[in-house]
């Protein structure tokens, strides 16, 4: 049995108004799974319009009683976890303790984002005794959000709970793939957290139909969005042409260097991570390895064997899952051919499990690779590494830095002078140093180069969802 699931517009349940629905699949078993509705430019403009309608009274509120109530949802993410988790591993394929930790990542967003209500603040500035001038900190209006599908509840806690806590409205466009997490979150804000209708608002559907006509939206001021160059690049062109900010959280390609000096147990096991963590279907994932030569050959040997002792999850427990939807299935495949054919050697995986009916892939590690291959170049968005021997800092920071992308890197090394020293030459938004990835809803993230531009988590988002407005006075 499979349930039709209806937009989220002004704290109801609205059915499309083509009266059509998409399905979704289940990982899993590659079978179909429950129905969104397909939405339209009118679907859109309903919930922009609902979303503006209420905006006023929402940034009217005081920011504490606003911060209030982003608690209440943290708290009830927390109380529902279970029911969240369930859901967001059938949609997307992670295993359920998967799942539980970015619920949590989602509760801890309203939670922060919450607390910091109050501390929005603007500051006066001395222009001398003639004149008081200061800058207030005020929301956009109505924020658009669009949403990739492999981490959606966390990626959408981390841009929505700082849009509302300023005083914006918000209408989110969850990933065709993995939409009904969202529905969820948002009929609980409304119904048991306390938020207003229509201050959250949901529309589902496809980049195409549903995307664009949110960003195209006349009520929508700022645009966040999280999800591929290609996609960002339409819709920097969109933004563009109204003039509204955008923020774009978009791929990687990040390099993970391992010193000669580094605790090669824990390198090893923090590199493994790196690239396989929710199947490889992370943006930040350290899908390049560049290792001192003096020990490539040991490295990589103690690697081979911790990928090949990696096992699939049972659904429930730890473990690697599926990859989310089938093109993404397609497209691991056609890269580890690629690999083949620009002539890199297979280290381990490559061959695909016989007795899994999903999107399963074993994670490939490649050698033999130099950074000008396409394999070293393009995102793959699965467990692909490739791994690439360096001679000296100098050309481990000329590989590293020798990408389109910028969104992550990791060192490892025991010299803290090396860290530091490295850390500030790697063109990257997040340089992680003996762990990977590393931080918390509290340190800011985002990208260099075509890994995007804004930040998203910290204060530094917070900069993001507002407008600084100066008034001066003459006295
Ligand atoms: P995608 O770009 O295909 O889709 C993302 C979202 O954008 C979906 O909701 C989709 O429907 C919508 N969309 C697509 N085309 C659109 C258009 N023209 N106008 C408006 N909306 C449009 O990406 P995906 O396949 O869902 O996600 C994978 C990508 O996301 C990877 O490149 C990954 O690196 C990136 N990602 C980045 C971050 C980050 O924080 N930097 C986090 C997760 C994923």
């Amino acid at each position: 049995m499979t349930t039709q699931w209806n937009h989220y517009i002004n704290g109801d349940f609205v059915a499309p108004s083509s009266g059509e629905f998409i399905h979704e699949f289940v990982p899993m078993t590659g079978l179909q799974g429950d129905q969104i509705a397909r939405g339209s430019a009118a679907d859109v403009d309903q919930a922009a319009n609902s979303a503006a309608a209420v905006q006023p009274a929402w940034n009217a509120r005081k920011p504490i009683e606003r911060g209030r109530i982003l608690l209440a949802i943290a708290r009830l993410i927390r109380t529902n976890a279970a029911a969240f988790c369930a859901k967001e591993a059938e949609e997307t394929g992670k295993p359920v303790k998967m799942a539980a930790f970015e619920i949590e990542a989602c509760a801890q967003y309203f939670e922060y984002y919450g607390g910091l209500a109050t501390a929005i603040q603007g500051e006066t500035i001395n222009l001398g005794p003639n004149y008081h001038a200061y800058t207030t900190r005020e929301p956009f209006g109505v924020v658009g959000v669009i949403l990739p599908w492999n981490s959606p509840l966390n990626q959408a806690g981390r841009a929505i709970a700082p849009a509302l806590v300023s005083g914006n409205t918000v209408v989110v466009k969850p990933s065709e793939f993995t939409s009904i997490t969202m529905l969820q979150l948002a009929e609980m804000a409304v119904k048991e957290a306390g938020l207003p209708a229509g201050v959250l608002n949901v529309i589902t559907g496809t980049g195409k139909e549903t995307g664009e006509p949110l960003v195209k939206h006349p009520l929508i001021r700022k645009v966040a969005f999280t999800g591929s160059v290609r996609a960002g690049k339409e819709i920097g062109k969109l933004a563009a042409d109204r003039i509204i900010p955008l923020s774009l959280e978009l791929g990687g390609k990040s390099p993970n260097i391992v010193f000669e000096d580094a605790d090669l147990d824990r390198a090893v096991a923090g590199s493994v991570f790196a690239f396989t963590v929710n199947t490889g279907q992370v943006c930040l994932a350290g899908t390049r390895c560049l290792v001192h030569e003096s020990i490539y050959q040991k490295f990589a040997k103690k690697l081979a064997s911790a990928v090949e002792a990696l096992q699939f999850s049972d659904g429930e427990n730890f473990g690697l899952g599926p990859l989310t939807t089938k093109a993404q299935y397609e497209q691991v495949h056609a890269y580890t051919k690629l690999a083949i054919q620009e002539g890199a050697e297979q280290l381990v995986g490559g061959d695909v499990p016989s007795d899994k009916a999903g999107w399963y892939v074993r994670p490939t590690v490649f050698t033999n690779v130099n950074n000008s291959m396409r394999i070293a170049r393009e995102e793959i968005f699965g467990p692909v590494l490739v791994l690439m021997p360096f001679k000296d800092e100098q050309e481990a920071v000329a590989i590293a830095n020798d990408s389109e992308y910028g969104l992550a890197a990791g060192l490892w090394t025991s010299d803290l002078a090396r860290a530091h020293r490295v850390a500030a030459q790697i063109e990257a938004g997040q340089v992680y140093v003996n762990e990977y990835p590393s931080g918390g809803v509290e340190t800011p993230f985002g990208g260099f180069k075509q890994s995007g531009y804004g930040r998203e988590k910290g204060l530094e988002a917070l900069h993001h969802y507002t407008q600084t407005k100066t008034t001066i006075i003459r006295i």
